[in-house]
């Protein structure tokens, strides 16, 4: 890789290339996106700007078991908001946006289906649900098969090219721009709309697995989706909503293995160290398993807190020929999870499966923290659209969410495309942004610097321990989130001294950089909510009571003058009336 670099900033070459509609990673909801643009318009041009590659990128690129949310037979969706509902807590969620979403579900998964995704059906081929909402399947190549599906239908891929910003005119998105982590060249991509879908934010805080040997620590998340969508919309003062709606999830210790598949899928209780089923004894006020998400992700946590741990997903009530199923269960999302329980030479049947609390995310496929959007899931920046995890306030998406709010964004980029000219190429913002991201490359010899691991490791223990991290059980409070900001202002003043090696060492470098813009708005979001909504994922020490007064959404913006990130709220509006059952 070294021999591709130049010597110099002045050595790195740029490619420019103009297209209609631009996607800024090609993931779940990035590959509906471009697949609905060329439905609709096949003279569309469509590119797509991909970290990774997108055969195998993103949250799917492992593989899936279930789709979590797919409408039933006999329900509507106005149940599927009322359950999301129940899912937050009983709010704040925007139910214009997740209304909307619901009605284009089913069609988005039955499309997935029909382009050859095994979905498992009983006898008389009636969908088998594992749960209220989802469906089991077959997903070991449920990414390749979208992916497949987005060139078919003639969208322009850039593979392993890192978005770092965002291409504006004025107050106006016109692209993106990055590099090539295997090309070394500048990338600036001139479009008419720009649909942002480069998924969640993981790595802002601490792993309790961060001193494994093996590997740099364990996540639940794929470890590539580091904030950077957020972090550019974050740069150009764009508004975000929730982002203290954390996402924390309950997953087999040690290894960040899923649990739901054994839970829900296998029936199987969540219990204490003295045999407990944790959620019924406990929780069976708020619906015992059927308890929103939070309660069900925090419960375990509790246990360790009050002396009652270490907890397990009970899998002792299970036959042979579960186990066996159990482990396809597993082949098809997280195939090294059977690897490790091999290793342990662990018989499930006779031990259970430990589990413990993830650490935090932000993502908007599953909680409602992202971009505040509009009904066609324009963000405030002009021209600027998201779906998927990047899109806040429309939780409990998923794979089959986000790829409906791929296509939904879609259609609002293409109608604002409509009468919409490019402006001539901005060369000084360009210049200034080529120089941004290479420099880390050009310290020179023997430069003493910052190594995008060295600060990366001290964000994540800062965020882990100030900002309510899994060591401190998720839980803050005012002093410790002020702290958090001060140290991650500390940090940022640092971020010239960042150096790099390598192209590789460059992504690094840039993502340690967008995580600590994200970490910064994540601080600010959970010290302006003064109450404890959704223990685990927003839990405040001085605040530990819910206050009708936060019943609204929490909101930021940077202020672009000052460079200080301003928070404000918006009410929350119950849309479709009644609770569900
Ligand atoms: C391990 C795991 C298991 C899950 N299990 C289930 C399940 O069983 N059922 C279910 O329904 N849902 C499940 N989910 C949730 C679901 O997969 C996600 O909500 C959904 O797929 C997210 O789609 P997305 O398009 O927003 O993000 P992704 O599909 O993650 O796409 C983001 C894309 O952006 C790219 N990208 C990131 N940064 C950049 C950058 N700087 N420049 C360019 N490209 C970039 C990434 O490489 C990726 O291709 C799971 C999620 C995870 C992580």
């Amino acid at each position: 890789m070294a021999d591709q670099l130049p010597e110099r900033l002045e050595g790195v070459k740029t490619e420019t290339i103009e297209t209609d509609l631009l996607i800024i990673g090609g993931g779940n909801a990035g590959c509906f996106s471009a697949i609905e643009a060329k439905k609709l318009n096949p003279d569309v041009k469509v590119t797509i700007m991909e970290k990774a590659h997108i055969s195998r990128s993103g949250a799917c690129s492992a593989g899936m078991d279930a789709i979590n949310t797919y409408i039933p037979e006999g329900k509507t969706p106005e149940d599927l908001v009322r359950w999301c509902r129940d899912q937050v807590g009983g709010g704040p969620l925007r139910e214009d946006l997740t209304l909307s979403n619901a009605q284009e579900l089913n069609e988005a998964v039955d499309d997935l289906e029909s382009w050859g995704l095994p979905i498992v059906r009983d006898e008389d081929d009636q969908i088998q649900y594992r749960g209220g909402w989802d469906i089991s399947i077959h997903g070991e190549q449920l990414k390749p098969i979208m992916a497949e599906k987005a060139m078919e239908y003639g969208a322009d891929v850039y593979n392993r090219i890192v978005a770092t910003s965002l291409l504006m005119d004025g107050d106006q998105c016109v692209g993106a721009m990055g590099f090539g982590v295997r090309d070394g060249k500048f990338y600036v991509f001139k479009a008419k709309a720009t649909i942002v879908a480069t998924g969640g934010a993981c790595g802002l805080y601490k792993s309790y697995t961060s001193d494994s040997r093996d590997s740099h620590h364990q996540t639940w998340m794929c470890p590539f989706n580091v904030g950077t969508g957020y972090a550019i919309g974050i740069r150009e003062g764009a508004e975000f909503t929730s982002m203290e709606q954390r996402w924390v999830a309950t997953r087999s210790k040690d290894f960040c293995g899923p649990i739901d598949t054994i839970s829900v899928g296998y029936k199987s209780n969540i219990i204490n160290a003295k045999g407990e089923k944790i959620l019924e004894e406990r929780y069976a006020h708020l619906g015992g398993d059927t308890a929103p998400r939070y309660i069900r992700a925090n419960a375990p946590m509790e246990e360790w807190l009050e002396g009652r741990g270490p907890t397990y997903a009970d899998t002792t009530h299970l036959g042979a020929k579960e186990v066996k199923d159990l482990k396809v269960d597993y082949l098809n999302e997280r195939p090294s999870f059977v690897l490790y329980l091999a290793s342990r030479g662990q018989d499930i049947t006779k031990e259970p499966i430990e589990i413990y609390g993830s650490d935090p995310y932000i993502v908007g496929g599953h909680t409602g923290s992202g971009y505040w959007v509009d009904m066609e899931r324009m963000t405030t920046v002009p021209g600027l659209f998201a779906a998927g995890e990047t899109a806040g306030g429309n939780p409990n998406k998923f794979v089959g969410g986000c790829a409906a709010e791929g296509k939904l964004a879609t259609r609002g980029a293409l109608k604002h495309i409509e009468s919409l000219k490019l402006p001539a190429l901005d060369n000084d913002q360009v210049e200034q942004e080529k120089k941004r991201v290479f420099s880390p490359l050009f310290k020179g010899e023997g430069f003493d610097g910052v190594s995008a691991r060295e600060m990366e490791e001290r964000m994540q223990r800062l965020m882990d321990e100030y900002a309510g991290g899994t060591s401190q059980f998720y839980r803050t409070n005012e002093e410790r989130l002020e702290y958090a900001l001060k140290h991650l202002k500390m940090l940022k003043k640092q971020i010239d001294f960042l150096y790099a090696e390598d192209l590789h060492d460059l992504m690094l470098v840039h993502e340690v950089v967008d995580r600590l813009d994200v970490a910064e708005v994540v601080c600010h979001h959970l010290k302006s909510r003064k109450e404890t909504r959704w223990q685990g994922w927003q839990t405040r020490s001085d605040y530990p009571e819910t206050d009708p007064e936060f019943n609204c959404f929490v909101e930021s913006r940077l202020n672009k003058e000052t460079g200080e990130i301003e928070t404000f709220t918006r009410p929350y509006e119950q849309l479709v009336p009644g609770d569900s059952n």
